[in-house]
């Protein structure tokens, strides 16, 4: 990876060395664009795509139809074939949704309808002693099984995109922060702070707003009305905590609880390539991003994932890690949708929240084919 400054002309600048913005500059270069990435950190995927539950999604929570739904199942194929044709460390290890008692069988159920409807493969329902046979800790009345949830590193997934598309001739450009951005001929002039604090300028064809977290500055530095559209981010933080080595937890795939309709998916249990259990995340409405975990939590945190892991101890969890999600939803407002959205040379993609770390590659096609369009 290279800092010199951005070239002076590309057919297509992609904003943000996140996962997605990667996924895109790869997808793009191999189809013989000239691309250039601009990342304003030091290096690609310091943000959201660094932190966050590694989780490959197999799509059980999305509307059929939406957005969301369509590009996780297409996506979690497309991650896993690359897994395997890149040798990317990944494993499809599964994951249980458990119903905690009768009153949740209902909900659990209907999870079952619509992940099939939106095209979840090989979904089980597991009584409750199916469920001990699996996961003998946990208590459930039911759950369900998608073996096709895995994980995978999130790092190396996006390290593999970055040199795909840099051997097909995109230019990576890191501490390069997009400034402004006006319409010039067909194309866009774009104002690009380097690394050395000053100024450079890059014409472009066509640019894609990959920004995660600042996708709504970037689309307001694009000439959008942020707010008429409903494109404002409500930074939506979520903290981890990691089980102590040796606590007596022994989990051998992913763990959910059935979400509460129209939020996050709610405390669960996740585990890393190297099998150790983190907790997390929940939920917290943050002014601005920041990633602080406070210990004090630990308490909650036990006693969320305490309800289907009896016996789970506060003293046996640490502060781990945090993320921050890009929410579209206001505080108390229902789950919103992935925006995808050409707009002049613009292709803005807002509200990349989860799945976005397995639906990248499938925006990255949709990226290509709304481009094919401008
Ligand atoms: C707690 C949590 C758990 C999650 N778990 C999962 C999961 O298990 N599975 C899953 O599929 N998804 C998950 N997600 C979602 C997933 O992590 C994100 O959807 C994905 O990482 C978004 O990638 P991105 O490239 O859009 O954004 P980012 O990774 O945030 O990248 C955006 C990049 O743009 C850069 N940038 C911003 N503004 C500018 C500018 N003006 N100029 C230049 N560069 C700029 C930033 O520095 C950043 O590097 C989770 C998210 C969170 C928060």
């Amino acid at each position: 990876m290279s800092r010199p400054a951005p070239p002076a002309h590309c057919d297509v600048a992609v904003v943000g060395a996140g996962i997605v913005g990667l996924a895109c500059a790869a997808v793009l270069a191999r189809a013989g664009r000239s691309v250039v990435v601009l990342e304003r950190r030091e290096a690609i995927a310091r943000e959201t795509s660094s932190r966050n539950s590694q989780v490959i999604h197999a799509g059980l929570y999305y509307p059929p139809g939406s957005w969301k739904a369509r590009l996780c199942a297409r996506g979690r194929d497309l991650v896993y074939e690359r897994c395997r044709a890149w040798r990317l460390p990944h494993r499809e290890l599964g994951k249980l949704v458990v119903a905690v008692d009768e009153s949740e069988r209902a909900g659990l159920e209907s999870l079952l309808a619509n992940a099939r409807a939106g095209g979840a493969p090989d979904l089980v329902l597991l009584d409750a002693a199916e469920v001990r046979a699996l996961e003998p800790q946990l208590r459930a009345v039911a759950a369900l099984h998608s073996p096709r949830s895995g994980i995978v590193d999130a790092h190396a997934l996006a390290a593999s995109y970055a040199a795909e598309a840099e051997s097909a001739g995109a230019s990576l450009v890191l501490h390069a922060e997009l400034l402004g951005a006006e319409p010039s001929g067909a194309g866009l002039a774009l104002r690009v702070r380097d690394a050395d604090g000053g100024e450079v300028r890059l014409s472009c064809a066509a640019a894609v707003n990959a920004a995660g977290l600042a996708a709504d500055t970037v689309a307001r530095l694009a000439g959008v009305d942020v707010e008429a559209r409903g494109w404002r981010i409500h930074p939506c933080k979520g903290d981890y905590f990691a089980l102590a080595p040796g606590a007596p937890v022994a989990l051998g795939r992913l763990v959910y609880p059935l979400p509460a309709a129209g939020g996050p998916l709610g405390v669960h249990a996740t585990l890393d390539l190297g099998g150790r259990v983190r907790f997390g995340p929940d939920a917290e409405y943050v002014d601005a991003p920041r990633y602080d975990v406070d210990a004090a939590k630990a308490e909650a945190f036990a006693n969320a994932a305490g309800r289907w892991l009896p016996g789970l101890r506060s003293a046996w969890l640490s502060p781990d890690m945090a993320g921050v999600r890009p929410r579209l939803a206001a505080p108390g407002e229902p789950n919103r949708d992935f925006v995808l959205e050409a707009d002049g040379a613009w292709i803005h993609l807002v509200g990349i929240e989860s799945p976005g770390l397995t639906a990248a590659p499938a925006i990255a096609e949709q990226v290509a084919a709304l481009l094919r369009s401008l």
